[in-house]
């Protein structure tokens, strides 16, 4: 059977994208060509590769991210409680040198709040005046969660081609395009707006343990004093995942981003140049909660995130009509792909029913694996309701 559907991209947006049109009833198709299962997907471009996992909008612009995120939160609150796809949540503590604290947890993580006897978080040598925050934080673990998702996506009858496109196989793709190949878009359409790749450095420690405060797991973000250069630590299955820069340059599909030199103390690891506080602010502060990352094999990652006008219209999730016929935008995400992916999702069914009409719904698919009941529960109600 033709699809009605073909999804362009196989990241975190492309993949939740699909699915949630498959369990809304539309006979669906991925097209692209980098699967987050393959080993040897090095290109930098291919964010949903690189993507620490936490649960939170970063470096992102979008009109409506609020209500984005919320009901992205919702599904990922659901995967959560029924323990799948490698969603968890711990408490992240922001530990901050200048006691200012982040600025996008407060108005989207319940419960955020000052900690008010700072018992044993570690501190960096010679700080002074540190003052901590925490709140319950969701994550996925990125390699499980999207090898997870294209399991999930298989089992509710979605099909899967690799293959590279161009604009000229644009008119062949059966049925009605959805656009989610993230930072190469403008390879295949055009946009006015302005692209940014917003390369992070991730260094993994792995199979290191994971850092626990009075016996639960738990994640931080650090803030340095002055510069406020700070890092991040995520407990992973596969490890931590340590990170903490982001360098935006304007993208163009024919050019090779250029990169500024890192402005700042540097170390390799296998080769790779990465900022010395990566590795070294994170195992001073690793150490004192009982961990050594400096013993563990140390690998790094390099990755872009897309980052479309942040300033002004952010990430692009609309119905356009392209030379091709009419196309469902959904790319520019920033920093923040994992978290809006599944709000992202919901809005793009939304316009795909308005675009094409609304299916009937499949009844509920009860002799699929699990999770999937829930799921097409939870996307129906905010979709279709
Ligand atoms: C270091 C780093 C840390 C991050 N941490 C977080 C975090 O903690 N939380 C968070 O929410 N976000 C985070 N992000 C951002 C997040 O990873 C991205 O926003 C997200 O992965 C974008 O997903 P996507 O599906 O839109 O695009 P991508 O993952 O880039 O997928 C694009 C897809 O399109 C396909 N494609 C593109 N062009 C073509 C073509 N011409 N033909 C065929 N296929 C094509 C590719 O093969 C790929 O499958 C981070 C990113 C980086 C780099």
């Amino acid at each position: 059977m033709q699809p009605d559907i073909t999804v362009l991209g196989a990241g975190v947006n492309g993949t939740s994208t699909a699915l949630a049109l498959t369990l809304l009833g539309y006979n669906t198709q991925i097209v692209a060509d980098q699967f987050a299962y393959e080993e040897q997907h090095r290109d930098p471009r291919f964010s949903s590769a690189y993507g620490a996992g936490a649960i939170l909008p970063y470096s992102v612009g979008m009109d409506s991210l609020d209500e984005t995120f919320e009901e992205s939160q919702t599904v990922f609150r659901l995967l959560e409680e029924l323990s799948v796809l490698g969603v968890r949540k711990n408490d992240h503590y922001w530990i901050d040198e200048e006691g200012r604290g982040p600025s996008n947890a407060p108005k989207y993580l319940d419960g955020f709040r000052k900690v008010e006897s700072p018992n044993a978080l570690p501190r960096r040598t010679g700080s002074e005046h540190v003052t901590d925050f925490t709140a319950e934080m969701l994550f996925a673990d990125m390699p499980t969660y999207m090898e997870g998702l294209y399991r999930l996506y298989q089992a509710a009858g979605g099909s899967i081609r690799k293959r590279t496109v161009t604009r000229t196989d644009l008119t062949e793709m059966p049925g009605l395009l959805i656009n989610c190949t993230g930072l190469r878009s403008p390879e295949l359409f055009e946009d006015s707006a302005p692209y940014h790749a917003a390369r992070g450095h991730l260094v993994t420690a792995q199979r290191a343990p994971i850092p626990k405060l009075d016996g639960t797991m738990i994640s931080y973000s650090y803030s340095v004093a002055g510069d406020r250069k700070g890092v991040y630590c995520f407990p992973r299955m596969d490890g931590i995942v340590m990170g903490g820069t982001h360098q935006s340059v304007p993208y163009r599909p024919d050019e090779k981003p250029c990169f500024p030199p890192l402005n700042e103390p540097t170390t390799k690891i296998g080769g790779t140049e990465v900022p010395k506080r990566i590795v070294e602010l994170n195992a001073e502060l690793l150490a004192q909660l009982g961990v050594d990352v400096e013993r563990s094999d140390l690998e790094v990652s390099i990755g872009y995130r897309p980052l479309r006008d942040p300033e002004g219209d952010g990430v692009r999730v609309e119905l356009a009509e392209e030379s091709c016929g009419p196309v469902v935008h959904n790319y520019g995400h920033g920093g923040a792909g994992i978290s809006v992916s599944w709000g992202c999702a919901i809005s793009v069914a939304r316009l795909v029913r308005e675009a094409i009409g609304d299916r009937e719904v499949p009844p509920a698919p009860v002799s699929r694996p699990a999770p999937l009941l829930p799921l097409y529960r939870t996307l129906t109600k905010h979709i279709c309701e």
